[in-house]
C-alpha cells in the first residue's frame, strides 16, 4: 500500500501476524510506515495457535485428560514462546514489565486450570476467561517492541480500553452507551502513544472477564474505530486481502479489490473467516472505510470495503461456506392453522441466543427448517419442546449433520435475471444435491444447503461459473 496521510486509523493484526519476533518486527514496521497523523490505535490477536492451545487445554483438563502435569507443560510451553519472543523484539530497557506481566498472567493461568481439573467443570465464563490469555500475553510484546522502535506505546485489556459488554460468556456483545463513553475516555486523548489493546477480550458490568466470540479481535478493532470515528479501520492479515472465495477451497481465488459493506457482511456472515461477521456493522454506523491488507506483503493494494461501489460489473463477486452448521427441522400436523408458530420458535432461540442462519417454512405449513450452529443443537433442541411442551402442535424436531451452507454474494444479482438458474444448474452439472435453499433475506444473496461432502464440488462449480 502507499503511504497516506490520514489523521486516525486503527489496525488490527492476525495471529499470524504476530505470530513470532519476525513477524511482529513486520507489524512495527508496518506501523512506523503507516500510522496517522493524530492517532493510531493497534488492535493485536494472540499468537497464532495459542487460543486454540487454551480451549483445547480447558476441555482436556475437565475431561480429565491432561493432569497437573500436563498443565504445567502447556504452561511452561507458552511462557518459552512468549519469553523468547520479548528478547528478540523488545529492547532491554523496556523488558522487564512485559516479562513481569507474562510471568504473573501464566501463573494465573495455571491456577485456573488447576482449579477448573478439581471443580471438573468449565463454564461459559471460565472458558472465556482461560481464552483471554492469548491476547493479554500478545499485546504487551507488540507494545514492548513499538516502544523499542523508538514510538511511545502502552497496553490495554479491551475491558481496560472500554469495551463493555453484556455476560453473555463466549459471545458477548458491547453495551453501546457505556462502551462508548468509556473508549473515548481511554483512547480519545492518547494522541502522544499508541496504545496496543487485545483484541476479542473485554469485560462485563461486573468487570468480569468476557470474549467477543472466536475470531473477534476484527470486530474489537471494528467497536473502537468507530467510537473514535477513525479515518480507516485497517485489518491486517495473512492473505492478500478478501478474496472470491476460500483459497484453501479453491486453488485460484482471486482478490476482490473493491466490494460493499453489505456484500462484505454477507460473506463474512456466512462463512469468510478472513473477517468476523460482526466487524461491518460498526464501520458502516459510521461510514468508516475497513481495508484489508496482508501483513507478509504490506506493499499490496489489499481489499477496501466502502458504502456502495461506483460500477459494478462483476454479477457474483464471491462465493462463501459455513461449515459446522446443522439444519433443524421442526414438524407438526399441529402447526398447521395455528399462527405464530414461527415466530415462537425464533423468539425462543433467541431469547436463549441460539443464532439462526437461515430459515424456511414449506407452504404446507407442517415444518420449519433452521440451519443453526452446531455447539447450539443441544440447546436449540431443549428450548424448542420446553416452548411447546403439553401442546399439540409439535410433533418431531429432527436434524441433520455434515451439511454446508453455501453462499453467492454480489450486489450485481440485484435487477440481474436468471442468476438463481444459473447458481442451481451449475451445482446440478457437478452432481451436488441441494437439500435446502433460503428465503432472500438480502438481495445480495442466494444462498443453500448441501452435504459438507459437496462443498469442493459445489463452490468450484460456481466460481468456474461465475468468476474465472
Ligand atoms: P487472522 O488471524 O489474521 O484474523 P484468519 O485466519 O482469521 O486470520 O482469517 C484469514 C484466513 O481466512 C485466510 O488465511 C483464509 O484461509 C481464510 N479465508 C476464508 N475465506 C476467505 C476469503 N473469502 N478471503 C480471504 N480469506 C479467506
Ligand atoms: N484469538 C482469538 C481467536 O483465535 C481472536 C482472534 O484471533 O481474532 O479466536
Ligand atoms: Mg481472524
Amino acid at each position: 500500500m502507499t503511504p497516506m496521510a490520514l489523521s486516525s486509523v486503527v489496525m488490527k493484526f492476525g495471529g499470524t501476524s504476530v505470530q513470532n519476533s519476525e513477524m511482529i518486527r513486520e507489524v512495527v514496521g508496518i506501523i512506523k510506515k503507516y500510522r496517522a497523523k493524530q492517532q493510531t490505535i493497534v488492535v493485536v490477536s494472540a499468537m497464532s495457535k495459542v487460543t486454540d492451545g487454551l480451549v483445547n487445554t480447558a476441555h482436556d483438563v475437565v475431561a480429565g485428560t491432561a493432569k497437573e502435569a500436563e498443565i504445567r507443560d502447556f504452561v511452561n510451553e507458552l511462557k518459552e514462546r512468549h519469553r523468547i519472543t520479548v528478547e528478540e523484539v523488545i529492547l532491554k530497557k523496556y523488558r522487564a514489565p512485559v516479562l513481569i506481566e507474562i510471568e504473573r498472567l501464566l501463573g494465573e493461568l495455571e491456577k485456573v486450570l488447576t482449579g477448573i481439573s478439581y471443580v471438573g467443570e468449565l463454564t461459559p465464563r471460565s472458558l472465556d476467561f482461560v481464552m483471554s490469555f492469548g491476547e493479554r500475553l500478545s499485546a504487551p510484546i507488540v507494545s514492548g517492541a513499538i516502544n523499542s522502535a523508538g514510538i511511545k506505546s502502552r497496553w490495554f485489556s479491551g475491558f481496560e480500553a472500554g469495551i463493555v459488554t453484556d455476560s453473555n460468556f463466549g459471545k458477548a456483545a458491547p453495551i453501546p452507551d457505556l462502551t462508548e463513553e468509556k473508549i473515548k475516555k481511554v483512547l480519545g486523548p492518547a494522541r502522544d502513544m499508541i496504545p496496543v489493546v487485545t483484541g476479542f477480550v473485554a469485560g462485563d458490568m461486573k468487570g468480569r472477564i468476557t470474549t467477543l466470540g472466536r475470531g473477534g479481535s476484527d470486530y474489537s478493532a471494528a467497536i473502537i474505530g468507530s467510537v473514535l470515528d477513525v479515518d480507516e479501520i485497517w485489518i491486517w492479515t495473512d492473505v492478500d486481502g478478501i478474496l472470491t472465495t476460500d483459497p484453501r477451497i479453491v486453488k485460484n481465488a482471486s482478490i476482490i479489490k473493491v466490494i460493499s459493506y453489505a456484500e462484505a457482511m454477507e460473506l463474512a456472515y456466512f462463512g469468510a473467516k478472513v473477517l468476523h461477521p460482526k466487524t461491518i456493522e460498526p464501520a458502516m454506523e459510521k461510514g468508516i472505510p475497513v481495508r484489508v491488507l496482508n501483513t507478509f506483503k504490506p506493499e499490496k493494494e489489499g481489499t477496501m470495503i466502502v458504502k456502495k461501489q461506483n460500477e459494478i460489473s462483476d454479477v457474483v463477486k464471491a462465493i462463501s461456506v459455513t461449515k459446522n452448521v446443522v439444519l433443524l427441522t421442526i414438524s407438526g400436523a399441529g402447526m398447521i392453522g395455528v399462527p405464530g408458530v414461527a415466530a415462537r420458535v425464533f423468539g425462543a432461540l433467541a431469547r436463549k441466543n441460539v443464532n439462526i442462519l437461515m430459515i424456511s417454512q414449506g407452504s404446507s405449513e407442517v415444518n420449519i427448517s433452521i440451519v443453526i450452529e452446531k455447539g447450539d443443537l443441544k440447546k436449540a433442541v431443549q428450548t424448542i419442546k420446553q416452548e411447546f411442551e403439553g401442546m399439540n402442535i409439535i410433533k418431531d424436531v429432527h436434524y441433520v449433520k455434515n451439511i454446508a451452507v453455501v453462499a453467492v454474494i454480489g450486489a450485481g444479482m440485484q435487477g440481474t435475471k436468471g442468476v438463481a438458474a444459473r447458481v442451481f444448474t451449475s451445482v446440478a452439472e457437478a452432481g451436488v444435491n441441494v437439500l435446502m435453499i433460503a428465503q432472500g433475506s438480502s438481495e445480495v444473496n442466494i444462498s443453500f444447503i448441501i452435504h459438507e461432502r459437496d462443498v469442493k464440488k459445489a463452490v468450484n462449480a460456481l466460481h468456474n461459473e461465475f468468476v474465472e
